[in-house]
């Protein structure tokens, strides 16, 4: 008598942030269930505020396997070029090209295209799969696992309490992780004591001083990053602050147009759109696997969005995890691969994305006049040579990243 092979148990995400979306996907598309839990209501969803956006040229490429970058690239915009600005000398002194990377990726440019419209776009498409049960306005509470399966404890919004079995969990809940903190797995890192400013504003940056879309501002006092963001003119710049401010202070429209004033004076206010303030950590996890339990995303690893790196691993993350799982799961690996998981992974977070943000940061905050000369000017030979401008850009592109994480057995 045949006897029917059962069903493996799907593999419960928790967090529907761009890194549980893309691997719902991953899995919906190589007919692996999964059950996506996510807080938030179909609105709530929608109005989030929009973080991360710059997606890197490796990005592209998974997003591109996935089914989401033609829908991504009709709502972003297409940036093959960033610059590095003096503040203080107020000039530019490095502009880097990803065009020397067409020879490496179908993608050389980077999207800008905020999360928001990644999440919003990757939840329309996994909707049309029947692979994933995607639980909204659900809250996650804890979970318990044994050699054969896990348990996630969730409730609605009455706070009904509802188990759901499956065959793996994944932390895709941010930085905050009920799955990393129950394990005890140590949030190894720092936390900066002053928070940043983020600032939406409605005018040219581009026609009225020469910005490309993506501009990284040096400055012995204020450092700052200006961004574009949509058509016609969207940008998004972002300040440090002082520890001793108060939030209210640094969020009104005084301290605001102030800064705005000092950044690019013209004879008006600017039209502030949002503004926001935000903490930034440099901390990867000592893991990101125990058991069943897997760390995806800022949940394994978050670092200071300088570089737009955070967003982009934990996608880099969702793939390379959707891969061990899927191959576990119709019996082509054992589960030591998620051993290997966790020794690509945490290689990056703690090789590439913390190694390059803590440079990035202290290349715009140097305040030694003879180290920030030579910084610049390295900076500029960089950009000048092609074979060296080709390397930085392998580099900022995220495109090592990963080749490096894929030889690490
Ligand atoms: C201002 C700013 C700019 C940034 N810019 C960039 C950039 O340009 N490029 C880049 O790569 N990164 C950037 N980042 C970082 C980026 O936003 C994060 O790395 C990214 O959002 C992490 O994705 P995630 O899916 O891991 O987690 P999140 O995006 O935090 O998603 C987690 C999800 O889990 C849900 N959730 C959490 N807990 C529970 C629970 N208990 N029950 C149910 N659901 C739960 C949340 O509601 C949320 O939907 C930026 C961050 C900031 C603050």
């Amino acid at each position: 008598m045949s006897v029917t092979p059962k069903k493996p148990l799907p593999v419960i995400i928790i967090g529907a942030g761009p890194v549980g979306l893309c691997l719902a996907l991953y899995l919906a598309q190589r007919e692996v269930r999964s059950c996506l839990i996510e807080r938030f209501d179909d609105q709530t969803f929608i109005d989030q505020e929009a973080r991360a956006g710059s997606i890197h040229p490796a990005t592209l490429e998974m997003l591109a396997d996935l089914g989401l970058y033609e829908r991504m690239e009709r709502r972003g915009l297409i940036a093959p070029k960033f610059q590095y600005w003096d503040r203080e000398a107020d000039h530019m002194f490095a502009e880097f090209d990803h065009t020397v990377l067409a020879g490496d990726t179908r993608f050389p440019y980077v999207l800008q295209c905020e999360r928001t419209k990644i999440i919003d776009e990757a939840m329309q498409v996994l909707r049309q799969s029947t692979f994933c049960d995607i639980r909204m306005s659900t809250e996650f509470v804890s979970f318990t696992q044994d050699a054969d399966s896990v348990e996630a404890v969730v409730t609605d919004t009455a706070g009904s309490e509802e188990r759901i079995r499956g065959s793996f969990i994944v932390s895709c809940e941010g930085g905050r992780s009920i799955v990393r903190k129950t394990l005890n797995i140590e949030f190894e890192g720092y936390t900066y004591p002053e928070r940043t400013l983020t600032v939406a504003i409605n005018y040219d940056f581009d026609k009225a001083r020469g910005y490309s879309y993506r501009n990284y501002l040096s400055d012995p006092e204020q450092w700052s990053n200006l961004f574009k963001w949509t058509q016609p003119e969207r940008w998004r710049v972002h300040f440090p602050t002082n520890i001793d401010d108060a939030p209210d202070k640094v969020l009104s429209d005084e301290h605001i147009q102030t800064q705005m004033q000092k950044f690019l004076p013209r004879d008006q206010p600017y039209e502030i759109v949002h503004r926001t303030l935000y903490t930034v950590h440099q901390r990867v996890a000592a893991t990101f696997r125990a058991g069943r339990a897997m760390l995806a995303g800022d949940s394994a690893h978050v670092n200071s969005p300088i570089g737009g790196m955070g967003m982009n691993s934990g996608i880099h993350d969702a793939v390379n995890l959707g891969e061990k799982l899927c191959g576990i799961l119709s019996g082509r690996y054992q589960s030591d691969v998620l051993d290997r998981y966790t020794r690509q992974r945490r290689h990056v977070a703690v090789n590439h994305t913390k190694l390059q943000t803590e440079r990035n940061k202290k290349l715009l905050t140097e305040k030694d006049p003879a180290a920030r000369q030579r910084n610049h000017d390295h900076l500029r030979r960089t950009a000048e040579d092609a074979k060296l401008a080709r390397e930085f850009l392998m580099r900022t592109s995220l495109l090592n990243s990963v080749r490096e994480a894929a030889a690490i057995e």
